[in-house]
């Protein structure tokens, strides 16, 4: 199998099809075999796995998800890089390549028609400019075992955060409800061509097969921690208030009362299970009303 990670070997193959890296594409190729190697490994593919792949580019992690999966499915959106792809993953025949923006993909419909009878699991060196979109795509799809991506260090250590910690949002949240973060390594700018400004992560989201907490409405509870984040300095009564204007501050401070919350509470010291008290409540008086 022809090494991509190989300097000596990948900027002859790039020059030789007229290729240019799109900065506008998130396009930084690895040149660190240690780091696809490591990330196949880590995301735990085995045979009876079906992997999604977002962006090959020119197939380092491919390669090596090919060896270990029953199947990978890539989706990249640059058609340029098609005749490079035909000679890097020559050989790869459980590799099927999809041409097309990821987001605009309907993701469990693919899953299902592509990976049938497989372990759906999502695995990617992601395009930093759509993390968010894409982790989000990956996860509401709610079709995997388990997502292993590399994003921006920042990016990792927002996902797997504590409450009341700097990196803690509303994104570490939505991520976490979905599913328990692990940061697996931290990859340095170096290891890619061209070199991104940032230090990268390697990040595994498996994904919760059950939820341990009632939710009544997913819609108030994601709405209720966005108003939680909102103003992060400010107490939660504000924020409340603020992000459902038909309760009002009076009755904010009455909602954190009844779920046996101190009346000064901050948004960004509370876990999961808070935020579920808080929408539930929300909820039960909307009905009772
Ligand atoms: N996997 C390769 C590697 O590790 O060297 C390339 C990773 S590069 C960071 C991101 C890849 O995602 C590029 O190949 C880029 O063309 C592709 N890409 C960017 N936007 C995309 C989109 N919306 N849908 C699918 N692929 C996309």
């Amino acid at each position: 199998m022809i090494n991509v990670c190989d300097i000596q070997v990948m900027k002859p193959l790039l020059a030789a099809h007229g290729f240019h890296f799109s900065k506008a594409k998130g396009q930084n190729f690895l040149i660190a075999p240690w780091v696809p190697e490591s990330i196949a490994v880590e995301s735990g593919v085995t045979a009876d796995v079906g992997v999604l792949e977002i962006g090959p580019g020119i197939g380092p992690l491919t390669q090596q998800l090919s060896r270990k999966a029953g199947k990978v499915c890539a989706v990249e959106v640059d058609e340029r890089l098609k005749p490079i792809l035909d000679i890097t993953l020559e050989g790869c025949s459980n590799v099927e390549l999809l041409w097309g923006d990821v987001l605009k993909q309907d993701i469990p419909a693919l899953v299902k028609e592509k990976l049938p009878g497989l372990r759906p699991m999502a695995c990617a060196n992601l395009p930093y400019y759509i993390t968010s979109p894409i982790l989000t795509a990956l996860l509401e799809a709610e079709c995997f075992e388990a997502v292993t991506v590399m994003v921006q260090k920042e990016v990792a250590q927002r996902i797997a955060a504590q409450p009341g910690s700097a990196d803690y949002s509303a994104f570490t949240v939505f991520c976490q409800y979905y599913a328990q973060p692990e940061l697996l390594f931290d990859v340095p700018a170096h290891c890619f061509l061209p070199q991104p400004k940032v230090t990268s992560a390697v990040i595994t989201l498996r994904v919760r097969k059950e939820r341990p907490w009632e939710i009544a409405d997913t819609g108030i509870f994601f709405r209720v921690v966005r108003s939680s984040f909102a103003m992060r300095r400010k107490k939660l009564s504000n924020g409340l208030a603020s992000g459902f204007p038909e309760l009002g501050k009076a009755e904010a401070e009455e909602i954190l009362t009844a779920c046996g919350l101190p009346e000064n509470v901050r948004g960004e010291t509370l876990g999961i299970p808070e935020f579920a008290r808080i929408a539930n409540e929300i909820c039960r008086r909307r009905e009772s009303r």
